[in-house]
């Protein structure tokens, strides 16, 4: 059930801004209003890109930018609650879920703000080379320029928090454009950045057509750097279209885990359960495709299907929900499209593969041939496919059989096996004996493939949005 509807404005310059129009933001769950936010376009957008330019020609020290990311930190952590039914009634994602995207975006924030208390250059050893001797040079870490931000729907706060906090931490203002369907998280976390005392222009929320806000953001020249987190095509698209400018994307994922023999099947079975339908598959990592040793798929099926028939599928703002609602209808009929693709080609369904209620039960599916949809582009649903192979040879193959490259998995007890799997793995990060929908906001974070081009993580991402500036001195 959603909570009262909340009414929130497009911050510009430090001020709340109401155009006139407003976009409803709807329960995915019930369709019942959670809120409405104020509809900008291409003009909020220049007076967006108009204040923080002002803002950044009064560039804040880094000590100021620390306290303020710290102070978000602590007030976010006082309201993580409301936080989290925030996320939960615009996204439909299941409270315990939202519980931990909230918490996980304090840990952002704390992260942030170290690195901008420790941004600095590098000592270039200059004697190193004849050319150099006599000569003393470092760098300077220097602010990209304007940042642009594009989010996405699935977490709402936390990848707000992974554009706006490094971006502050490396001096940069921002300009964010959140997913239409949950700006009100992202406009809760634009409320706290000013409350953290925050000056005027350094962030700026424009809500509307997502095209038509891209589309300022990609011409104006005062944008340095975009960073996009969605899906592929746009993504892609955005990058070519923004040649002279850093284009950072973080992209999605079909994502594989191999399950070997000699894996705890009891620990296996309990992460990838939980990993697979958590948000009802809606995460970039979530665990789409499980390659299971032959020797112990019998038993691994076992233990897996049990645990996913206990999952309880309902109401995402229920405190013991585990799997809610796909973000929009036609989600749910894509992925039906692609169950009947797959079982026409061949493939049994084991568990779900049907409605309850309007929900998409977990689904389970074995004999998905390695071309069908569900094997090689991302599902975003509630939908595993498992698959038994013979070799590591095999299992390796299958697992980068996909244009994806984000994250993968192994669970085996056998080291030698899983650092083999770590190098030859196609993607950006490999977990070992933990669900590949495990991340850390510390860590670096994003892919290769089609994937994306950047690691996110306020260390990485405060790389990205600073450039080096060389300086030498003649001795
Ligand atoms: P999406 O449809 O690509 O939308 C993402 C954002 O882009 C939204 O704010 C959207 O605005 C905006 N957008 C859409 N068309 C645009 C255009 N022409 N120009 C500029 N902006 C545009 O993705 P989504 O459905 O929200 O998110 C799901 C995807 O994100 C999945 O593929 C998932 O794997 C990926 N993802 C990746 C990561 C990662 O870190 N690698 C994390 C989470 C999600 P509107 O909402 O107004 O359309």
């Amino acid at each position: 059930m959603a909570t009262t509807a909340v009414e929130r404005k497009l911050l510009i310059a430090g001020e709340w801004v109401e155009t006139g129009e407003w976009i409803e933001v709807r329960s995915p769950y019930d369709g019942g209003l959670v809120g409405r936010v104020a509809e900008g376009g291409a003009a909020e957008t220049g007076r967006a890109l108009d204040a923080a330019e002002h803002a950044m020609q009064d560039p804040l020290p880094a000590y100021e930018r620390a306290a303020i990311l710290d102070r978000v930190a602590a007030l976010l952590a006082e309201r993580l609650g409301e936080a989290a039914r925030t996320i939960s009634a615009e996204a439909g994602k299941p409270m315990k879920a939202a519980r931990v995207e909230a918490s996980r975006a304090v840990s952002t924030y704390t992260m942030a703000a170290v690195e901008a208390r420790k941004l600095s250059g590098d000592t270039i050893p200059m004697d190193a080379s004849p050319a150099g001797a006599g000569k003393l040079a470092f760098t300077l870490r220097h602010p990209i320029g304007i940042v642009g931000a594009i989010s996405p729907f699935n977490f709402p706060l936390n990848l707000v928090a992974h554009k706006v906090a490094p971006a502050l931490a490396a001096g940069c203002a921002v300009v964010l454009k959140p997913a239409s369907q949950t700006p009100l998280s992202a406009l809760l976390l634009a409320e706290l950045e000013t409350d953290a005392g925050l000056p005027a222009g350094w962030l700026n929320v424009v809500c509307g057509p997502a095209s038509e806000i891209g589309d300022v953001l990609v011409a104006d020249e005062r944008v340095k750097l975009i960073t996009f987190t969605g899906s592929a095509g746009v993504g892609w698209k955005l990058r070519e279209r923004a040649s002279r400018k850093r284009v950072n994307l973080e992209l999605g994922n079909a994502t594989p885990v191999i399950v070997a023999a000699d894996a705890d099947l009891d620990d296996a079975t309990s992460r990838l359960a939980a990993n697979a339908f958590s948000f009802a598959g809606q995460s970039c990592i979530s665990v789409q495709r499980i390659y299971v040793e032959r020797e112990a798929y019998d038993a691994f099926l076992q233990g897996f299907l049990a645990r996913v028939e206990a999952l309880k599928i309902g109401d995402p703002a229920d405190e013991d929900t585990d799997v809610g609602p796909l973000i929009a209808p036609s989600e749910r009929d894509r992925i039906l499209e692609w169950l009947e693709e797959a079982t026409d080609a061949g493939a049994e369904v084991l568990a779900g593969g049907a409605l309850e209620g309007e929900l998409l039960r977990p689904t389970v599916i074995a004999g998905a041939p390695p071309d069908a949809k569900v094997s090689c582009e991302e599902v975003f649903g509630p939908v595993c496919t498992v698959t038994p192979y013979d070799t590591l040879d095999d299992a390796l193959a299958l697992a980068n059989g996909t244009r994806y490259g984000l994250q993968a998995g192994i669970f085996t007890a056998d080291v030698k096996a899983a650092l083999r799997a770590a190098r030859e793995l196609e993607f950006g990060g490999v977990t070992v004996n933990e669900a590949p929908t495990f991340r850390a906001d510390q860590m670096p974070y994003g892919g290769i493939k089609d994937s994306g081009n950047t690691r996110e993580g306020p260390a990485y991402a405060v790389r990205e949005m600073t450039e080096e500036r060389l300086v030498v001195l003649q001795l």
